[in-house]
C-alpha cells in the first residue's frame, strides 16, 4: 500500500518547493528545469517592464528568491532526494497515524541483509535499514496495509 520510507521528525518541509516551481514531485529534471527557467526569467529583477509597480516589483522579486531556492533544492539529486522525503513523511503523518512507538531493541535484527524488522498486527512486517534505523527516529509503514510505527533508537 505505501513504500517504506524514513524521515527525521524534526526537520518538516517549509515550503512547498514544487508548487513555488509549478511542478510536481512526478516531474524529471528537465522538466523542472525548463519551469525554473521560465518562472526565473519571468521575475527576475532586471526583467521588469516600466509599468510594474514597486509592489508588484517587491512581489516578483520575492517569488524570483523562491524559485530560485527551489532550484537550488530541486536539482541537486541529494537535497532532493532528503526534500521528497520530508514530503512524503509528512503527507503520510496527516494521513496515516501511527500505530505505536518501537524500540530498536523489539525489533529482529535481520543481519544477513543489515535490516531491523517488526511484525504488524496485520501479519505484514515493518522493516527499515540498519544504517538508517540506528541513525535516527523514524517513521516506517507496513508493506502490507497503511499502518506506520515511530521507531525509537535505543539509548
Ligand atoms: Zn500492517
Amino acid at each position: 500500500m505505501c513504500q517504506r520510507f524514513v524521515m527525521t521528525s524534526e526537520h518538516r518541509p517549509q515550503k512547498d518547493w514544487y508548487s513555488i516551481l509549478e511542478s510536481s514531485p512526478s516531474d524529471g529534471l528537465q522538466d523542472l528545469k525548463q519551469k525554473y527557467q521560465r518562472l526565473a526569467l519571468m521575475y527576475h529583477p532586471d526583467k521588469q517592464g516600466p509599468d510594474v509597480t514597486v509592489t508588484e516589483a517587491e512581489e516578483h522579486l520575492h517569488r524570483f528568491i523562491e524559485v530560485d531556492q527551489a532550484w537550488k533544492v530541486l536539482s541537486n539529486q541529494e537535497t532532493k532526494r532528503a526534500y521528497d522525503l520530508q514530503l512524503r513523511a509528512s503527507e503520510l503523518n496527516q494521513s496515516w497515524p501511527v500505530d505505536a512507538r518501537v524500540c530498536l531493541d523489539d525489533m529482529t535484527l535481520d543481519e544477513d541483509n543489515e535490516v531491523y524488522t517488526y511484525g504488524c498486527r496485520c501479519g505484514g512486517e515493518f522493516s527499515i535499514g540498519r544504517e538508517e534505523a540506528e541513525e535516527e527516529e523514524a517513521i516506517v509503514c507496513c508493506d502490507t496495509c497503511s499502518l506506520s510505527i515511530e521507531v525509537k533508537r535505543t539509548t
